[in-house]
């Protein structure tokens, strides 16, 4: 896949980097119609992203973990969100009958955890974060804009 802008290595070295990432894109307007990849392995920190990200921008209540569901839809002031999980997503006739292609092809801000599963039905994303667990607990992140709208996000 083309890269549209230079990946930008992080540190989160507690959760607390991953609110304050989450905090910094949660201003950005060009977030209001973005795809972002979320990759990384079983508690890798992927979840915990997306919680933050969803509390930064108004979500109330409890967040599901969209695990058996596939997709949780959410809002936020008049922002559609929809954070999917296709790690247990294996039948392709699913994407047509749950009408993923729409949400992909509507407004609103997608987040994705394991992408690959559902490789060649997604789109390509804005933004790519790959997170990764260091030995002594802490995440290395690359995040790497992958349109226009993830060069924004990253500024
Ligand atoms: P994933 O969705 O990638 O499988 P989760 O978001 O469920 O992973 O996180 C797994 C665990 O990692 C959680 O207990 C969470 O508290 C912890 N965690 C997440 N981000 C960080 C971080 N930046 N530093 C330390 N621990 C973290
Ligand atoms: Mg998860």
């Amino acid at each position: 896949l083309p890269i549209v802008g230079s990946p930008l290595p992080l540190e989160w070295s507690s959760e607390d980097d991953t609110l304050a990432f989450a905090q910094a894109l949660a201003g950005r307007p060009a977030l209001r119609d973005a795809f972002i990849e979320l990759r990384g392995d079983l508690g890798a920190g992927k979840t915990t992203f997306v919680r933050h990200l969803l509390r930064a921008l108004g979500v109330q209540g409890r967040i599901k973990s969209p695990t058996y569901a596939v997709v949780e839809p959410h809002e936020a002031q008049g922002l559609p969100i929809w954070h999917f999980d296709f790690y247990r997503f294996s039948d392709p006739r699913e994407w047509e009958d749950a009408g993923f292609r729409e949400v992909f092809a509507g407004p609103g801000l997608k987040l994705a955890e394991w992408p690959d599963k559902a490789a060649g039905l997604l789109p390509r994303a804005d933004l790519v974060l790959r997170i990764e667990v260091r030995t002594d607990g802490s995440r290395e992140v690359t995040a790497t804009p992958q349109s226009g709208i993830g060069r924004e996000l990253l500024t």
